[in-house]
């Protein structure tokens, strides 16, 4: 018998899923995305563009919908983290410290992976998998399930009743919104740590940075990451943007106070960027992005949730890993209960329910409202056991990598640093 899919949201979830979904057989995929396609679209936002890196939990899902040769060729490979010495110890002539990545790895935009997703379906699922872009669905009955699917201009669209619908619509995700107006016992908590961030582009002195990086440019009092993704010139044409978080909002009276914020940062930051590019970023809004759901379940009868519609945290390094990590692990189940879906999704919302748990209480480690924070990353970093490096091997899964973490933590605590380490919310 085949399943009839439906996938809301054509992101890193959603892609990988439709691939994934295809690639087990047994499924009539449509995949409903409100934006254009991703080959008209640009490839990042100036205001709300960063550098993703696909790593552990990403390759995982890379290999197993079978497109690493497409990253390879299409994205910037990824190698490690360089880290910045401290302001005093830099005029003394200190350089970056290097924490290398043992692995396969890439960096870029969500534009430039969703690229890569969008080519792979079309030249290797174009039979089972039909992408309908410029399609806002909403749901209009989650018990059947009974979608709504308006295309521009075409009015009141048209209903399509479907055996499984996947909200894969991101942090804002209405299909999470429907679930939780109408489904009884199905609750959503939410956390928000106050973290926001502002972007800047870096444009000079770029000969000293090497693409296949992520710079950690900043630790305190902001965090300030710099890496590369695809310029129009494709991966060997890098352009580079640095998201530079804190706690609360910021706005700046003009170019020299963001100028001075910077400078208080690490005076990298205005080495990388040009006086321009201090003004660009003087002007742009701060982006929320200490935010975290949880959905009681990540199933609500034939309605599933994926990525950041069921599981939103704040950005460690992990959101479009874990959307496609989740989007394989749905296939995967509702291939070993081919005979009965609900138990398929049964299992899912059980296993992947554990992983994003473990994956949020990592995230909420990066409180920036909690001074101590840096210096916590810095012992965890020192001694081996930093949860944002744990959550990028592929060898481990969230729920192993939370527990190494405490398990480190356990060991600092009984000694005499254990005093001035606070605690995690997690
Ligand atoms: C500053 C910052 C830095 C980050 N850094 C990293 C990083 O280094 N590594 C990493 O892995 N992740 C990172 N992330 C997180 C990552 O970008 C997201 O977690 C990821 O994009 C989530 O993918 P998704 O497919 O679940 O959702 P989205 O990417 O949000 O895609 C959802 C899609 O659904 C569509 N949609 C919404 N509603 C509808 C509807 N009704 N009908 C049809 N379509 C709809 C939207 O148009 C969108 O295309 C970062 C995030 C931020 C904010």
């Amino acid at each position: 018998m085949t399943i009839s899919v439906a996938i809301v949201g054509g992101g890193p979830a959603g892609l990988t899923l439709a691939a994934a979904l295809a690639q087990q057989g047994g499924f009539e995929i449509a995949v409903f995305e409100r934006a254009e396609d991703h080959f008209s679209a640009e490839t990042y936002n100036p205001d709300r563009s960063y550098t993703i890196d696909i790593t552990g939990h990403g390759l995982r899902a890379a290999r197993f919908i079978g497109i690493t040769d497409r990253f390879d060729a299409e994205l910037i490979h990824f190698k490690g983290l360089k880290i910045a010495p401290h302001p005093w110890l830099r005029r003394l002539g200190a350089g970056f410290t290097e924490e290398p990545y043992h692995g396969s790895g890439w960096t870029g935009s969500r534009g430039d992976i969703c690229r890569c997703l969008q080519a792979h379906l079309l030249e290797r699922q174009a039979d089972t998998v039909v992408l309908h872009f410029g399609a806002e669905a909403s749901i209009v009955d989650a018990g059947q399930p009974l979608l709504r699917i308006a295309s521009r201009g075409d009015g009141a669209g048209e209903l399509r009743r479907f055996d499984l619908v996947v909200g894969c619509d991101g942090g804002g995700s209405g299909v999470r919104r429907s679930i939780a107006d109408h489904t009884t016992g199905f609750a959503v908590e939410g956390v928000d740590l106050g973290n926001h961030s502002l972007m800047l582009h870096l444009d000079q002195h770029l000969d000293e940075l090497d693409p296949q990086y992520l710079y950690v440019l900043a630790v305190h009092p902001v965090t300030a990451v710099a890496g590369a993704i695809n310029g129009p010139g494709g991966p060997a044409d890098p352009r580079w943007f640095c998201q530079i978080g804190f706690s609360g909002t910021i706005a700046f009276d003009s170019a020299a106070d963001a100028a001075r914020f910077l400078d208080r940062g690490h005076p990298l930051l205005r080495h990388f960027a040009s006086d321009t590019q201090v003004e660009q970023f003087s002007q742009r809004p701060c982006l929320a992005t200490g935010k975290s759901k949880r959905c009681s379940s990540l199933v609500a009868g034939r309605v599933a949730l994926l990525g950041d519609a069921g599981h939103p945290v704040p950005p460690v390094g992990q959101g479009v890993n874990a959307a496609m990590e989740g989007a394989t692990v749905i296939a995967q189940c509702l291939h070993d209960h081919r005979d009965s879906l609900d138990a398929g999704l049964a299992a899912y919302a059980a296993r992947w329910g554990r992983e994003t748990d473990a994956l949020r209480r990592i995230a909420m480690t990066v409180d920036l409202s909690q001074s101590m924070t840096p210096f916590r990353i810095f012992i965890a970093s020192f001694l081996g056991y930093s949860c944002l490096r744990l959550a990028k091997r592929e060898d481990l899964s969230y729920a192993e990598a939370w527990e190494e973490f405490r398990r480190g933590e356990d060991r600092i605590r009984r000694t005499p640093l254990g005093l001035v380490l606070p605690h995690s919310r997690g």
